[in-house]
């Protein structure tokens, strides 16, 4: 009888030390789990919002080249102390997600340029240089903050433009028609949908790579504007993509057209502001 009831409590012990050492080991997985949550919370900012930990990593790096000369330094310290780099770099984990990240190198040589092998977009100094030279000449802005304003809201277009095209080949986007006309619209679509002020950038910095006068300019010797001079006709697609997404408040663009013609343009605007969001918003990260 001692055999069994020996054996019976070996038996019960047995069972009782295997459930116990599951239980332990429930107990430490779910010590482990809410010590990463507590180790995940104490980094946070107060009001406990573990989303925070959770938002994804940039895929874009800002590389900057040493400037060789001040009007370079001028250049550097204007998109620095901007904000489209934080635009730019927050569009990455949202809505243009890179894999691999790609670089964007202030400074180089050539450019405005997306290159495929160095999985890098190139901007040289001097391109800024040459915008806010293009701006001051215009006379249409006339306090420093306004030019450096409106330069960097026409770098935020070129650098996006630059980024469509690197979108579409990392995505493999089919192009139905012109490369240029699909990433201007990728362009329009971000600014309209997810940049602050972004109808207004669409609709000034459009407009003054439409006036450039190019002659012997770096301008007219890089990617942006060469491939694509900027024709009066493209921007009219641009102008009709911001009117077209909402005729009611953006009337004003058209205020010079005949009735007539301004209710053709809205039919038309609307038709091909809603075809062309649908297609982004198809390949658009969410
Ligand atoms: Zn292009």
């Amino acid at each position: 009888m001692h055999g069994y009831y020996f054996t019976d409590n070996q038996t019960t012990d047995a069972k009782y030390s295997h459930l116990s050492s599951l239980t332990r080991l429930l107990f430490g997985l779910f010590c482990l789990t809410f010590a990463s949550f507590s180790d995940a919370g104490t980094d946070q900012p107060t009001g406990g919002s573990y989303g925070l930990a959770l938002d994804p990593v940039p895929t874009v790096n800002f590389v900057f080249l040493t400037p060789s000369n001040t009007q370079q330094q001028q250049a550097k310290d204007i998109i620095q102390h901007s904000s489209i780099l934080a635009t730019i770099k927050q569009l990455s984990q949202t809505r243009y997600i890179f894999a691999p990240s790609v670089d964007i190198v202030f400074g180089s040589d050539t450019g405005p340029n997306f290159d495929l092998t160095q999985q890098q977009i190139q901007i040289p100094y001097q391109y800024i240089n040459q915008l806010l030279q293009q701006i001051t000449t215009t006379g249409a802005y006339p306090t420093q903050q306004q030019r450096y304003q409106a330069t960097t809201d026409a770098l935020l277009l070129t650098l996006l433009h630059e980024i469509g095209h690197a979108y579409i080949l990392d995505r493999a986007i089919p192009i139905l028609g012109s490369s240029e006309t699909t990433v201007d619209n990728f362009v329009v679509i971000l600014l309209l949908n997810d940049i602050h002020r972004g109808d207004e950038i669409a609709i000034n910095a459009y407009q003054i790579f439409s006036k450039q006068a190019l002659n012997n300019s770096i301008l007219s010797n890089n990617s942006f504007i060469q491939q694509h001079s900027l024709s009066q006709q493209r921007y009219q697609h641009i102008v009709c993509l911001v009117y077209g997404s909402n005729p009611a408040r953006y009337q004003r663009v058209f205020d010079s057209l005949s009735l007539t013609q301004r209710q053709q343009q809205q039919r038309q605007c609307r038709d091909i502001y809603s075809t062309t969001y649908a297609g982004w918003l198809y390949y658009l990260d969410n």
